[in-house]
């Protein structure tokens, strides 16, 4: 039987490289849902070659042109957020693949897990909002979460076969992006088409300005929380520019596991969706003597203190992380609109996590509330600085 994949988020860099992860493994794999959010002449190209059951554009605007082209073809096409969170009812959908960028993915996130469906998890901002609500969903309807971030699915393949054996610490590598080492003064400098030149990763906008200037580590930092039960003490993030050892798992008796392979998205995809097997792929493999060297230093959160915001908002919890999140993706999108330098990224996000009032103990409901307050003050902030 072949797996009936759901691909969130497939106009996207994790989503066009899943459907390569199928093309590859048409034996294995066949993809019942895709979605996008206004890309419709992606989508329709998509689903001309994939045959879907069903298609959903988040953006209603677009409805009718993927609508005229694929109804005919007996595909169905539905429109909005809501159908994102509609379709995860669908008994024919086996795994869902969630690569929607940003807060847009918590709940169709949540959706999915209330509908028990394996979850290969990509969009690393849901569980950063929304971590607490996901884990207990995830817990109380048995479903597993199989992370695609590449660091914590090196932690997850460490782990396979440990049972309860205890966690010392985990180690997040980061490349360190394209400004390891600058100082201040050249972070003044820097361009939207700078942070996009990704030294090893090739990503979305989002995630590659996310990787320049630390906030990914931090928002992977608090994934991993939540995804591995751990204290934030046992969190430790160390810059690995050639990227090959994706992160390590330290146990008590010192022993320390790693996976490595080459920066790769399509090998922790497909390992998602493929899991719990392994299956054979034509992908270029690792040389060790080729690499020679691999490298290792700390981070300098001092220029790049949106790293240490996260590990805070971890620290103080309730909907500081959501805070974060929302000021972040704001601040991001002004700066690729050049609205902002760079620098002004965490001087954003540290002004709301200082003004949008903290709840403890936030239900989904204030999440919303709060990612919706948050975007109106990273927008006020980032006009103080026209
Ligand atoms: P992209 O920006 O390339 O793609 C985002 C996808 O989400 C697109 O399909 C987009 O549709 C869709 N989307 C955007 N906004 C909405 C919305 N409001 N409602 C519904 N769909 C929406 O992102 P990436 O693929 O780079 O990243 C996806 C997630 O995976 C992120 O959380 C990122 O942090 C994580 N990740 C990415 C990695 C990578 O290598 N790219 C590595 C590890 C994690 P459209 O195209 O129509 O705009």
């Amino acid at each position: 039987m072949k797996k009936r994949i759901g691909i969130f988020g497939s106009t996207g860099s994790v989503g066009r490289q899943a459907l390569e992860v199928i093309r590859e493994q048409k034996e294995f794999f066949e993809v019942e849902v895709l979605t996008a959010h206004r890309n419709a002449t992606m989508l329709i190209s998509q689903a001309m070659e994939f045959k879907p059951n069903v298609v959903v554009i988040a953006d209603k605007s677009h409805y009718n042109q993927v609508f005229d082209v694929l109804d005919p073809m007996d595909i169905k096409v539905y429109a909005g957020g809501e159908a994102l969170d509609q379709v995860m009812e669908m008994e024919s959908m086996d795994v869902v693949l969630m690569a929607i960028v940003g807060f847009a993915s918590l709940s169709p996130t949540l959706a999915a897990l209330r509908n028990k469906k394996q979850l290969a998890l990509a969009s690393k901002e849901s569980l950063v909002v929304g971590g607490k609500l996901i884990r207990q969903l995830a817990v109380e309807n048995r479903v597993p979460i199989i992370p695609v971030d590449s660091e914590h699915n090196a932690i997850f393949q460490s782990l396979m076969g440990e049972g309860n054996n205890p966690i010392e610490k985990i180690v997040l590598t980061a490349s360190g992006g394209p400004f390891r080492g600058y100082n201040r003064k050249k972070l003044e400098m820097v361009t939207p088409a700078d942070a996009l030149k990704h030294p090893v990763w090739n990503m979305g906008p989002k995630v590659s300005v996310d990787s320049a200037s630390l906030m990914n580590k931090g928002l992977e930092a608090i994934e991993a929380y939540w995804l591995f039960g751990l204290e934030i003490h046992q969190i430790q993030v160390v810059i690995h520019p050639e990227s090959l050892i994706h992160s390590l798992v330290y146990f008590t008796d010192g022993s320390v596991k790693t996976q490595m392979s080459l920066p790769d998205m399509k090998i922790p995809v497909q390992f998602a969706l493929s899991y719990p097997e392994r299956l054979s792929n034509s992908l270029k493999r690792l040389d060790l003597i080729e690499q020679g060297t691999l490298h290792f230093e700390s981070p300098d959160v001092e220029n790049f203190r949106n790293l240490a915001l996260a590990f805070e908002a971890l620290e103080k919890g309730g909907n500081l992380p959501c805070i974060l999140n929302a000021a972040n993706e704001i601040a991001v999108q002004a700066f690729l609109k050049e609205q902002i330098g760079f620098l002004q990224i965490p001087e954003v996000v540290e002004s709301c996590m200082g003004s949008v009032e903290f709840i403890g103990n936030p239900t989904q409901d204030d999440y919303f509330e709060t990612d919706k307050l948050t975007r109106i003050k990273a927008g006020e902030s980032i006009k103080k600085f026209d």
